[in-house]
């Protein structure tokens, strides 16, 4: 198992300050947090901050209950700790660390109540999004992170063999969801994240919360699930029909196959992200079906389930060997069904490829 590499990602962070006119960064608890220095203990209302200085050493502010958990982290080797106890003020802390900043880039994830104390404690300075410098350090993986997504996928995607060896009807979303958890763990992942399964009529909502409703004859069932392996996310989706599919069924099938496949043979290296949405609307358009697809084709995945880049009319960003992404073309239609396929796809050389494998045939469980 190798290590990353948190030093040379702090220094990069520190040199994207500069070239963005940025005088400091400030990340609360998060995947930024864990990305830069290996450390994310959970969020609290105490403060727990890191500040990455061009030119200075990274500093982690910790609370003194909390000074053990970062003392044996990796953050250790790489920042300075600065631990401060119930009682003291960390914002003036935090102020320290901040002397002479005039723009701070903030963690999308810090919380407001520890943003609006920073901004008490420097008045002077303007606090800026720091999504688009943390967007360009985290959008392109090294192989390391490529293994542990493409551990991940794998084990959502025996997820769904091993749910096609069972059978659906009768059963309640609620219980094919318990067991689509309990198989992702089964098959390597450290947790469950989210189960979606929406059957009927209640596959047209994409993010269906699974319910009461049981499984019957004639049902398509979107099954959209992911979870956590080593601190990277799987994200797949199939959509399965119990006994005959409904009418329509088989040809918005198809289509979605079909748009999903245009999608993925868009990716390579230059082209825009915003392209391979096209790719994939252009299909289901041409079928008259566009007003159906009522969403983005996908999202970037990492240390997030939801990452840059995400595949969106209007993102011009250029795709880059080593970004992955979800592609995920849908169709609803409101009473009757949906229809949703999805792999996670890392964009390489020349091309793209698929770390999800999972059938894409129709399956009739
Ligand atoms: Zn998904
Ligand atoms: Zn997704």
């Amino acid at each position: 198992v190798s290590r990353p590499d948190h030093a040379g990602r702090l220094a990069r962070a520190a040199r994207e300050l500069g070239d963005g006119d940025l005088d400091a960064l400030v990340v609360g608890p998060s995947t930024d947090m864990r990305y830069l220095v290996g450390h994310a203990p959970r969020p609290t209302e105490r403060l727990t901050l890191l500040v990455v200085r061009s030119g200075e050493e990274p500093a982690l502010l910790v609370p003194e209950l909390e000074r053990a958990l970062a003392e044996s982290s990796p953050a250790a080797g790489v920042a300075e700790l600065r631990v401060w106890r119930d009682g003291e003020d960390p914002f003036a802390l935090a102020a320290r660390e901040l002397r002479g900043a005039s723009r701070v880039a903030v963690g999308e994830r810090l919380w407001a109540v520890h943003v609006l104390g920073l901004q008490r404690a420097v008045p002077s300075a303007a606090f800026v999004d720091a999504g688009p410098l943390m967007g360009r350090l985290r959008v392109v993986k090294d192989e390391d992170e490529l293994d542990a997504l493409r551990r991940a996928a794998r084990a959502a995607d025996a997820t769904f063999v091993a749910l096609r060896g069972t059978r659906l009807a009768a059963r309640s979303e609620r219980e094919v969801a318990g067991e689509l958890g309990r198989l992702l763990v089964e098959h390597g992942h450290d947790r469950a994240d989210f189960t979606i399964v929406a059957s009927g009529p209640n596959a047209a909502s994409p993010h269906h919360e699974p319910g009461g409703r049981r499984l019957v004859e004639g049902d398509a069932v979107v099954l959209d699930f992911g979870g956590e392996l080593g601190g990277y996310f799987s994200d797949v989706s199939r959509t399965v029909v119990v006994g005959g599919p409904p009418d329509g069924f088989v040809e918005a099938y198809d289509l979605v196959r079909q748009a999903q496949q245009a999608a993925f043979e868009a990716v390579r290296p230059g082209v825009a992200a915003s392209d391979v949405d096209a790719a994939a609307r252009s299909v289901i358009e041409a079928a008259g079906l566009g007003h159906a697809f009522i969403h983005r084709t996908g999202h970037g995945i990492g240390l997030d389930v939801h990452e840059p880049p995400y595949l969106v009319a209007g993102n011009d960003e250029p795709l880059v060997a080593g970004m992955t992404f979800s592609v995920e073309p849908g169709v609803y239609l409101e009473g009757r069904f949906g229809v949703r396929i999805e792999d996670i796809v890392v964009v390489t050389a020349d091309g793209g490829e698929r770390l999800n494998e999972a059938p894409r045939d129709l399956a009739v469980f």
